[in-house]
C-alpha cells in the first residue's frame, strides 16, 4: 500500500527534497519545516525547497532562511517529497527537482489533488497537510519535539483560519493540543502571525481595501491589488496574505474575491462561505483548492480579469 510505500521510502532514503508550492502559505511552510526536522534528527540530509521567497510573517519558524531556490545544476536526491501541492504545477520551478529524483512522493489534503507523485498520501479530509505530517510521526514510531511542533501548531492554525473553517474537526484540535504539550507557545504563535505586520502591508491594505466593489447583488465582494499598489505601498506579494479575507467577511457576502496583478497576468483568488465550491469556481480558470478557499491564474490584464469574474459570476448568482 501507497502509505508503507511512504513510511519504507523516507526510512531508506538518505538525501531527501521537500518542496513547499508556489507563493507558499504556513501549511506548505510549517509542513516541510516540521518534516524536515524530523528527518535531520534521524540523521538525514534533508534539503529545503520553494520557488518564491515565504511572507514575512512566517520568519520567526526556526529554520526558515534554509529553503532554497532552484537554480543550477539539479542533485539527484534519493526522494523528493512534494508537500501541500495540488498538482505539479503547484511546485513551480521546482518541479525540476523532483523529476530529477530517484523517487517522488506526494502530502497533501486538498481533493483536487492529481496524485501526480510515485507515492501519494492524500488525505482531502485533513483540515492541513500538517496534520497529515503529525500522523506520520506517529506512524515512523516518533512524535514532534517543541521545534517541528511550533511549525506543524503553524501549518494547521493558518490553513484553517485559526481553527475556524469548516475543514477544523475533532482531529484538528486533538493534535493542536499534543502540540501544545511539547511547550508551545500560542500565544507567542497567534501574536507572530496576526499582530505582527509590516507597515507596508497595513499601507497596502489600506490601498486594497479602497478598491471594494459589490457585486451580484451584494452576495460577491472583490477587491484589487495592482503592482502599482504594491510598489507604492513598499510592499511585496506576501504582503497580501489575507486581505482576501476582508471581502468575504462582510455581512450578506458569500463569496469574496481579490485579483492581484503578478508579473505573469493576474492571480484570482476565491473564499466562499456557506453555498458556493470555490474550487469548482476557480476550476473555471484553470486553478483549484478547497471548497472555502480556492485559486487559480488568469491570463491578460486586470480589466480582462475582471470582466471574465462578471461573466461567472452570472452562473453563481441569480440575477438581482
Ligand atoms: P490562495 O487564494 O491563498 O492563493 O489559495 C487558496 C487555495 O487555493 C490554496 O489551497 C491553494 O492551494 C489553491 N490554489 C491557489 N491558486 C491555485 C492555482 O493556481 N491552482 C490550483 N490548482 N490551486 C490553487
Ligand atoms: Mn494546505
Amino acid at each position: 500500500m501507497n502509505d508503507d510505500a511512504l513510511l519504507k521510502s523516507l526510512g531508506l532514503s538518505r538525501c531527501i527534497a521537500l518542496i513547499a508550492h508556489v507563493m507558499p502559505d504556513g501549511d506548505t511552510l510549517g509542513s516541510c519545516l516540521a518534516l524536515g526536522r524530523i528527518l535531520s534528527l534521524q540523521g538525514k540530509i534533508v534539503d529545503l525547497y520553494c520557488q518564491d521567497g515565504y511572507p514575512h510573517v512566517y520568519s520567526f519558524l526556526h529554520g526558515i532562511d534554509k529553503f532554497r531556490k532552484p537554480e543550477g545544476a539539479c542533485v539527484e536526491y534519493d526522494l523528493c517529497v512534494a508537500v501541500d501541492c495540488s498538482d505539479l504545477g503547484r511546485l513551480g520551478k521546482c518541479s525540476i527537482i523532483f523529476e530529477h529524483s530517484r523517487q517522488t512522493a506526494n502530502i497533501d489534503h486538498h481533493i483536487s489533488n492529481t496524485h501526480f507523485a510515485g507515492i501519494n498520501r492524500v488525505e482531502s479530509g485533513a483540515a492541513a497537510t500538517g496534520e497529515i505530517i503529525f500522523q506520520l510521526f506517529t506512524e515512523m514510531g516518533t512524535s514532534p519535539d517543541r521545534i517541528a511542533a511550533e511549525a506543524l501548531y503553524t501549518a494547521i492554525c493558518t490553513d484553517t483560519g485559526t481553527f475556524s473553517f469548516s475543514s477544523t474537526t475533532p482531529r484538528s484540535y486533538r493534535i493542536a493540543a499534543e502540540l501544545l504539550e511539547t511547550g508551545i507557545s500560542v500565544e507567542d504563535i497567534t501574536s507572530r502571525l496576526y499582530r505582527s505586520h509590516r507597515p507596508e502591508r497595513i499601507r497596502l491594505l489600506g490601498k486594497a481595501l479602497g478598491s471594494l466593489e459589490l457585486l451580484a447583488d451584494n452576495q460577491a465582494a472583490i477587491l484589487k491589488i495592482t503592482r502599482d499598489m504594491l510598489d507604492e505601498c513598499g510592499a511585496d506579494d506576501s504582503d497580501t496574505e489575507n486581505i482576501i479575507n476582508y471581502a468575504r467577511d462582510i455581512q450578506g457576502v458569500e463569496l469574496g474575491i481579490l485579483l492581484k496583478e503578478t508579473k505573469d497576468g493576474i492571480k484570482a483568488s476565491f473564499r466562499s462561505k456557506e453555498r458556493i465550491d470555490a474550487a469548482s469556481l476557480a476550476g473555471h480558470f484553470g486553478g483549484g483548492g478547497h471548497k472555502r478557499a480556492a485559486g487559480a491564474s488568469i491570463d491578460g490584464d486586470m480589466q480582462n480579469a475582471y470582466r471574465m469574474i462578471l461573466e461567472i459570476l452570472k452562473k453563481y448568482f441569480r440575477e438581482p
